[in-house]
């Protein structure tokens, strides 16, 4: 049966919301349907009118902490039908081998979407439920106090009941926040950059020319190339490298240069991608960036949601899985604090700020493990030993990479596992094979009272999420 809103009563305030993106639409679809009237100002023209190939635009890891919200907005059984279950990594080593390492103990998944689809359903299912949304908009500051929206051009400006600012890293009430007695606001860029290039299909039933199911990566130290699958069988992939120095982006100027650094460095990609100079010609070098700041709210009338409130580096695939559980965890916090804005949004704050903090360090030490040590073998072995304990350990036991992937544990919370984990396994692989020493009882008995002492670290961690 189609989903009837909530009626409009005029108990409920009216919203407002910057940036029609992927969460301030998905927040949109929330708010509509607890009968929230919504407005949302977006700055871009409407994605659903520019002409973009279905499955051609960037794709997005999508895992479990994105799902849950989409299942709130009742979208994620058509989203499922689009995405595509990577159920590993795939390593294309420099001397042309390849390895599979899987992401779970159980064969779970992370799912490869494509951005601009989940964009356009999701704003599309928020007009449907009556979300109203003003395209070429563009916020350009928020007088915070009387929740005031200005715009470019000759706008007028907009008074705000409530206001979320989803207007991306770049947002205009954080940036209004930032100028606020007391904030502090930091923007860090890392010195690396990224640049997208495209895999095309292969024809018939050889439609992947890749493994479908799996992240491929090309660790190669200080820099690497990852491939997403798409629908249409291409492949989006990226190459993360340093702006300056030995290999980077600045040594790579023309096509002589290009061409010998992907003969060196990613042989087998060449082939499957045989216009890969024009396109490394033609697509830009975007930066990276994560972004801190310490007012998410103000008062009962406006607060930061998504990449506005914590922007963050992409190599974990969680900026949007975060902003997404943000509109989950403000979801389940209206079923408690009903109308009561003022409690709501400081309850909000303080349960999402040290995670914002703690995903953004995550996803900037995955960087180091999916560049580099992804292909050391220690890395390897401590990644077997891990799959071991969480089979004989269970209720004990579960990765980081589970946690944040497959898991609503708080960020802030898996954070607080590292140090506790990095001892255990530390301590493991201390005593040499792991098989060996499993056939011995001495091992058994220390590996017994290592896991209680573990146990003991984080038994009084929150691991129950939202
Ligand atoms: C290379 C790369 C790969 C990524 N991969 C993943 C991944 O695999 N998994 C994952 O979970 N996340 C990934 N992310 C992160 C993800 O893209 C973001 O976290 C997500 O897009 C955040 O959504 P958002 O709606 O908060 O912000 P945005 O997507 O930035 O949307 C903000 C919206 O606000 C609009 N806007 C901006 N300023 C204004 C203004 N002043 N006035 C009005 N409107 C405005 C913008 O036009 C836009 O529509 C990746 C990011 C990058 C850069």
């Amino acid at each position: 049966m189609a989903f009837q809103p909530s009626p409009i009563t005029n108990l409920k305030r009216n919203v407002t919301i910057l940036g029609a993106g992927l969460v301030g639409s998905l927040l949109a679809v929330l708010m509509r349907r607890r009968g929230y009237p919504v407005t949302i100002y977006e700055r871009r023209t409407d994605m659903r009118q520019a002409s973009i190939g279905a499955g051609r635009s960037i794709n997005l890891a999508m895992s479990t902490r994105g799902w849950q919200a989409l299942a709130l907005a009742g979208l994620k059984t058509e989203m499922e039908s689009l995405a595509i279950p990577m159920t590993g990594r795939f390593l294309h080593q420099p001397d042309g081998s390849t390895a599979f390492q899987p992401y779970g103990t159980h064969g779970e998944a992370i799912y490869s979407v494509s951005r601009g689809e989940l964009n356009k359903r999701l704003m599309s299912l928020a007009e449907s439920h009556g979300v109203r949304i003003c395209f070429n908009q563009r916020c350009v500051r928020v007088d915070v106090s009387e929740n005031i929206l200005h715009f470019e051009g000759d706008h007028e400006p907009v008074t705000a009941d409530l206001l979320f600012g989803a207007d991306g890293a770049f947002s205009a009430l954080r940036t209004s926040y930032s100028h606020m007695d007391r904030v502090s606001a930091r923007q860090d860029y890392i010195e690396y950059g990224y640049k997208e290039l495209n895999m095309d299909p292969g024809e018939g039933s050889a439609k992947w020319r890749m493994e479908k199911h799996a992240l491929h990566i090309w660790p190669r130290g200080k820099f690497m190339l990852i491939a997403l699958p798409n629908t249409d069988g291409s492949f989006t992939c990226t190459l993360f490298m340093p702006f300056e120095g030995e290999d980077s982006f600045e040594k790579l100027k023309d096509d002589s240069t290009v061409q010998a650094f992907f003969e060196q460095h990613f042989a087998d990609a060449i082939p499957l991608m045989p216009d890969f100079l024009t396109q490394f010609r033609n697509n830009p070098v975007a930066s990276l960036i994560t972004t801190h700041i310490s007012k998410w709210h103000h008062a009962a009338q406006s607060a930061l949601i998504g990449d506005a409130a914590h922007a963050i580096v992409p190599f974990y695939g969680q900026g949007m899985n975060a902003g997404f559980e943000d509109c989950t965890v403000l979801s389940h916090l209206m079923d408690t604090h009903e109308e009561d804005w003022t409690s709501l949004l400081k309850a909000y704050e303080q349960k999402r700020k040290d995670n914002g903090n703690a995903v953004a360090a995550l996803a900037l030490m995955n960087f180091v493990e999916m560049r580099d040590k992804v292909a050391d073998p220690h890395f390897l072995e401590r990644k077997k030993i891990e799959k071991q304990i969480a089979l004989r350990f269970p209720e004990q036991f579960t990765s980081i990479y589970e946690l944040v992937s497959f898991s609503h544990t708080p960020y802030s919370t898996v954070m607080q596992c590292i140090e506790a984990q990095d001892k255990l396994l530390g301590r493991i692989m201390a005593e040499g094979d792991f098989e060996q020493a499993c056939g011995r009882d001495a091992f058994n008995d220390q590996l017994q009272a290592w896991m209680e002492e573990y146990h003991q670290q984080v038994q009084s961690l929150d691991f129950t999420g939202q």
